[in-house]
Parts: structure tokens; C-alpha cells; sequence
């Protein structure tokens, strides 16, 4: 980026159930691009730069935090961006929040049918959206792959370096955030990982596969939670919403509705459990996705 990122700031939760929380504000380090997806990016579009290619083309639903990060990206850093988008019935529709706001960043948008949708990463279907876009870097869905884990790797370190803590937590979709986490805690600390979706087991093999692929290695140092998704992926059940107001009143910070308020919400149900160590300190990251209030009807208070 040109501007320079201002420095990562860390809020004190407090103590609940004898652990000390505290706050990775990584949803304030660019008013723009905020939190992992822009982490996720930008080993991507010094890729894509690499390679010569100045689009960059990516996919996801309607009010998707990554779609939202590459328009934003494109608008900044001048880059072309398309969005294929899942949904044919959303092109006669007047667009939510995300899609207004990604096409005002200059995104062009593509509305899929849901068969087309989930065939998206096939190479036929790619090579004809390809045929249509013309050259460009391809980020999948989400903006998970090998090059999205050295940004959070990054913040791993620099969260090492500047204070003590004993756990890292952090929310989960793909668990491409966390793997790099992990490749940048290499080893050292625990780190766990909070599923946003439901029946999301099969994200400890693709961790492990992911940090394969990124430094050799797997590691052993963490520990993932599937049972706070809260009904299912972007369902924010009354009881949820009832905890992100509480957590807003209590510490004046807002929590997006889909990923950190489950990872803080089951954070303190951990605890009360006692499932840390009495006198451990645990960094839980705020990433972000606070634009997605948009589908919720707008963030409260
Ligand atoms: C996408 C997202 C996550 C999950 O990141 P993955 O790398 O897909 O696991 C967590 N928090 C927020 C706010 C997100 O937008």
C-alpha cells in the first residue's frame, strides 16, 4: 500500500473465568481493507504482478467479505477486478450493499447460475470465463491459496513480537487465515481455530494440507472448535446478536455477525468450561467483515 498501515492495535478484554483476553484489532489496520482478506491479497497481487496480469478475477456470494476486499483492492492499487457472483436471479435484482459498493470500486460483476457456481474451479469453466474476461489472476473463492498465507504469517510474528500470550484464536471459513497463523507461530504458542460454517471437520485436513504446501510442514500446536457456528454460515441466531450487543456495550467494540462474534462468543464459553489454563492469556484477532452487516439489515447500535 502507499498509505502507511497504522500500527496493529491490541484492546484488553479482561479476564473471564481467570484467562486474560485480549484483541488482535486487525479490523481497523486499513479503513478499506480491512482484517485477513487484504492479508490473504497481497502475496497474491505481488503475483499477479509478477506474472504481468493487471485483472484480477474472483467469485463469491452475494455478501462476501472477499469479494469485497479485491474491489477494494483494484480501486486503490488500480487494478481491474470482475466478480463472478453466485446467483443468476441477483442481476435483475437491485444490488445489496457489497455489490453496490464493489461495483462503485469498479468491479465488474458476472451473476452465475448456482450449477455454473459450484463448477467454477473445473478448467473448462474457468477457461471460458477466461475466453470472456480475457487474461488475469484468478484468487478463489474466499482468496485461499498457497500465497494467501505468508500475510497472515506476518501478523502471527508481529503479534509474537509485541506481546505474551499463550493461545491464538482466531475465526475460520476456509481456514486459510489460520494456517498461515500457524506457519508464522511456527510451532511456538497453541493456536485454535473457531468454524464459522457447519459440519466443518474436514477443515483440519485442509490445514494441515495447506501449511504443507506452504512451508513442508504440518503442525501439532493447535486445535479447532466446530460447534459455535450458531446454527449454520451466516446465521446469527437471536442469542448471537443478544452477545455482540453485550460485547459492544462491555468494550465498545463491534463484532461482525458471521465470523468473530462466534470466535468470541465460544472464547468465553471455553473459558467458563475451563478448557485454558487458569492465569493464561489468550489473543483472539478481530479480521475484519464488518461490511457484511449490510445482510443483516445493518450493524446494531
Ligand atoms: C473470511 C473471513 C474469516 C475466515 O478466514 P479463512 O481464511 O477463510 O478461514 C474470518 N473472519 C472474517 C471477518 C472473514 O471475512
Amino acid at each position: 500500500m502507499n498509505s502507511q498501515a497504522p500500527e496493529l492495535i491490541i484492546s484488553e478484554l479482561g479476564e473471564h473465568h481467570g484467562v486474560q483476553f485480549l484483541l488482535a484489532r486487525d479490523e481497523l489496520t486499513h479503513p478499506e481493507l480491512p482484517g485477513n482478506k487484504w492479508r490473504k491479497l497481497k502475496h497474491n497481487l505481488q503475483e499477479a504482478d509478477r506474472l504481468g496480469l493487471n485483472t484480477l478475477l474472483t467469485f463469491g456470494g452475494a455478501y462476501s467479505n472477499h469479494l469485497a476486499a479485491v474491489a477494494a483492492a483494484g480501486r486503490l492499487l488500480g487494478r481491474r477486478t470482475v466478480g463472478f457472483v453466485r446467483g443468476d436471479e441477483l442481476a435483475s435484482r437491485p444490488l445489496n450493499s457489497t455489490l453496490t459498493r464493489a461495483r462503485a470500486d469498479g468491479m465488474e460483476l458476472h451473476f452465475l447460475d448456482r450449477e455454473t457456481y459450484r463448477r467454477k474451479h473445473e478448467p473448462e469453466v474457468l477457461t471460458a470465463f477466461l475466453r470472456e474476461t480475457g487474461p488475469a489472476y484468478v484468487l478463489p473463492e474466499g482468496g485461499t491459496n498457497a500465497l494467501a498465507l505468508p500475510g497472515c504469517a506476518e501478523l502471527a510474528r508481529q503479534l509474537l513480537a509485541r506481546t505474551t500470550f499463550d493461545v491464538l484464536a482466531v475465526a475460520c471459513g476456509t481456514g486459510g487465515t489460520l494456517a498461515g497463523l500457524l506457519t508464522g507461530l511456527d510451532g511456538q504458542r497453541q493456536a485454535l481455530g473457531v468454524a464459522a460454517l457447519k459440519g466443518a471437520d474436514f477443515l483440519r485436513a485442509d490445514i494441515d494440507q495447506l501449511t504443507q504446501q506452504a512451508t513442508g510442514r504440518t503442525y501439532t500446536n493447535w486445535e479447532l472448535h466446530t460447534d459455535y457456528h450458531g446454527g449454520g454460515y451466516a446465521r446469527l441466531s437471536p442469542e448471537l446478536r443478544q452477545f455482540i450487543g453485550g460485547f459492544q456495550q462491555r468494550h465498545g467494540i463491534l463484532l461482525d455477525p458471521i465470523y468473530t462474534s462466534k470466535l468470541l462468543f465460544g472464547m468465553f464459553d471455553l473459558a467458563a468450561k475451563g478448557h485454558f489454563q487458569r492465569g493464561s492469556t489468550v489473543m483472539a484477532i478481530h479480521t475484519g467483515g464488518l461490511q457484511a452487516w449490510g445482510g443483516f439489515g445493518g450493524a446494531p447500535g
